[in-house]
């Protein structure tokens, strides 16, 4: 009597990635209830096993289905947005701007949804997640019969769904509290990193991930830099801090873990922290490549990830495992790094540990879940095929297989994609809903792109000046005459101070644009603050009014504080011409007939007309009040014996 069974995989190459790395050639895999019952030689399981559908996989391999081990899913729908520039112009400039206008429940659920079925056609079975609003990743992997690890991201700044990270906790925990029932989705937190969290919310998290029984995701040491810091400002490193938190008290899944030290790896090893590189997002990013190799022989749990496509742009595990393949050995010069076997050990049996579900997943034997991934070899780029040696079937794998060469895709002993078909995912519907959105984007990136102002307010607020501007300028031969003039008592001092500014403009070969100014002002008179203050302050194209004795200007002018690099500036305006002004100045405000100036005395540093100059100003939100203080200028000008003639129409950037 036969023993019955759901289904039975036959004639295939089983690829078993036991702890034997067995490998059976015309194999065969019989599945019951969604767990795998038995694996062997195909004749043998056909006598043994009724199967209510046989499935004939000649010419294919069967594997167990791929394990992505760190991923932001939603973000397939920010793929292609901006690449090939700096880690934060690219993260500060569009990331964060795009994400905190965009990213809402319907966005992470379409993303999420064009992912699965990404990952479902590469043979992706099973994935860790962290971001925001992750109960709509929970729901996409749901509906699309993935498993998965979903993290709801918690960092001390506000996200997309949490304005402080108080909240951020309590929807972490609410989403747990309705999830962590689910047979294949496994909600938890992720505190998103070191350097973004406090040491609050790495505890929170320990302690709610330990009520729970739940692995905790965080990002660590993905770069150079994060460690340089965290040894500044914490004496430590982000993994060395992880552990002393308490992070390694639960399972963890340290996504990264490139610039891991000697101690770090050894410390991880000793935890049984899993660590998670992902070989494009890394090289991508130019964070750097992980030390698979120190990983692999000191016994860390290692496996892969995709990371978020923003910064991939796919999530091909193929891509990742042959990278993880490469990669050790064109750094170390040495081929033997990393076989090919143990780079797809990374993304199954190796990678299950790595994120704590070795005990269901990532091999194909008795009493693991059936999850499995069933690969066409023989195609052009993978014919011919050598048979010698068990082992050349992983050079196929890992250096052939691509994502199009899956044929079937099953979790729990489901089919989600056969014969190359998607069964849970409308693969139209989700195109079209994924493009719908991205075109939102687009406009609001064209419009930002095209309107200095929005390109401002996206990075931070702005706040808007006085329209009118009066002005004038004149060369000055002594500038001490100047100084006593202002003891006439017509004329009150309100405040004087001296200061060294040092002006960056942005100029564009369109001028309606605008112009953008980065000021660093350092107060040097004895008293005053110590910080210099950074501004940034666009202005707009002026409409200029001539006035007999002065200058009358309106237009629009924002100021923010700039608490970022010039290089960052550059690199996120892109201006067509940068100009440098360094002046010392003294500023004197005074009150003349009832209205308020700025008189200053300038000299231009390194220029070729160094001055002295003297510059009279005035605001004001107010077109009459404008037109007076240009009168009063034209006296105050009188007062200081200033002729026409040495009057400077230009501003001193212009001249
Ligand atoms: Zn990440």
């Amino acid at each position: 009597m036969r023993e019955r069974i759901d289904l039975l995989f036959t004639n295939g190459v089983v690829v078993t990635m036991d702890a034997g790395w067995r490998v059976i050639e015309r194999g065969a895999l019989a599945v019951r209830g969604g767990v795998i019952v038995a694996s062997g030689p195909s004749e043998e399981l056909s006598a043994a096993y009724e199967a209510d559908e046989v499935i004939d996989c000649a010419g294919c391999a069967i594997l167990p289905g791929l394990i992505n081990g760190h991923a932001h899913i939603p973000m397939s729908l920010l793929r292609g947005l901006v690449a090939d520039i700096q880690l934060d112009v690219w993260l500060f400039g569009y990331m964060f701007p795009v994400e905190s206008n965009f990213v809402d429940e319907q966005f992470c659920y379409v993303g999420s949804l064009l992912s699965c079925a990404e990952m479902i056609r590469g043979g992706t079975t099973t994935f860790v997640d962290m971001y925001y609003f992750e109960d709509q990743v929970a729901r996409a992997a749901d509906e699309s019969g993935m498993r998965a690890i979903c993290g709801q991201t918690v960092m001390r700044m506000p996200t997309p769904d949490a304005a402080s990270y108080e909240e951020g906790l309590g929807r972490a925990r609410r989403f747990i509290e309705q999830w962590h029932n689910h047979p294949r989705v496994i909600p938890t937190i992720a505190p998103h990193a070191p350097y973004t969290c406090t040491d609050e919310i790495y505890r929170s998290a320990v302690d709610l991930c330990r009520e729970y029984g739940l692995p905790l995701v965080t990002h660590l040491s993905e770069t150079a830099r994060e460690v340089v810091e965290s040894r500044q400002q914490r004496g430590m490193t982000p993994i060395a801090y992880a552990q002393s938190i308490g992070a390694f008290e639960v399972h963890c899944i340290g996504a990264h873990c490139i610039h891991a030290t000697e101690d770090d790896i050894l410390l991880m090893a000793r935890h049984g922290a899993g660590a998670v590189p992902c070989p494009s997002s890394n090289l991508k990013l130019a964070s750097g490549v992980g030390p698979y190799k120190r990983f692999i022989e000191a016994g860390v749990k290692t496996g892969l990830g995709t990371d978020g496509p923003a910064s991939n742009d796919d999530q091909d595990m193929w891509t990742e495992i042959h990278l993880a393949a490469l990669l050790p050995k064109g750094l170390s010069g040495d081929p033997t790094v990393v076989p090919a076997r143990e780079a797809f050990a990374l993304a199954t049996c190796w990678g299950a540990r790595a994120i704590g579900l070795e005990q269901i997943i990532g091999s194909l034997e008795p009493g693991k879940r059936a999850d499995i991934t069933v690969v066409e070899l023989g195609r052009l780029h993978s014919t011919p095929r050598y048979r010698y040696t068990s082992d050349a079937i992983y050079s196929y794998l890992v250096y052939t297989a691509h994502n199009s060469d899956v044929r079937h895709t099953l979790v729990d002993g489901r089919f989600l994609l056969r014969d190359h078909r998607l069964l849970t995912v409308d693969e139209q519907d989700i195109l079209a809903r994924a493009q719908a959105i991205s075109e939102r984007i687009d406009q609001f990136l064209l419009q930002r792109e095209d309107n200095l102002l929005s390109k401002i307010v996206a990075l931070t607020g702005v706040t808007s000046n006085e329209i009118f501007e009066v002005q004038v300028k004149a060369h000055i031969r002594d500038a001490s005459r100047i100084e006593s003039l202002l003891n006439d008592p017509a004329i009150t001092i309100t405040k004087l101070s001296q200061r060294n500014q040092y002006d960056t403009y942005f100029s564009f070969e369109d001028p309606a644009r605008g112009r953008i100014r980065l000021r660093e002002d350092h107060r040097i008179d004895p008293g005053s603050r110590i910080q210099p203050k950074y501004t940034i302050t666009l202005t707009e194209p002026a409409l200029q009014g001539q006035h007999p004795h002065a200058i009358l200007v309106s237009r629009a002018r924002y100021d923010a504080t700039a608490d970022r690099t010039v290089r960052f500036y550059r690199e996120y305006f892109q201006p067509d011409k940068i100009t440098s002004v360094e002046k010392r100045r003294r500023r004197w405000r005074i009150l003349y007939q009832g209205k308020d100036f700025a008189v200053n005395i300038d000299e231009l540093v390194n220029h070729a007309q160094p001055g002295p100059y003297l510059e009279i100003k005035s605001r004001t939100w107010s077109q009459s009040d404008a037109a007076e203080k240009a009168e009063l200028i034209g006296a105050l000008l009188k007062q200081f014996e200033i002729d026409d003639a040495d009057l400077i129409m230009q501003e001193y950037v212009d001249l």
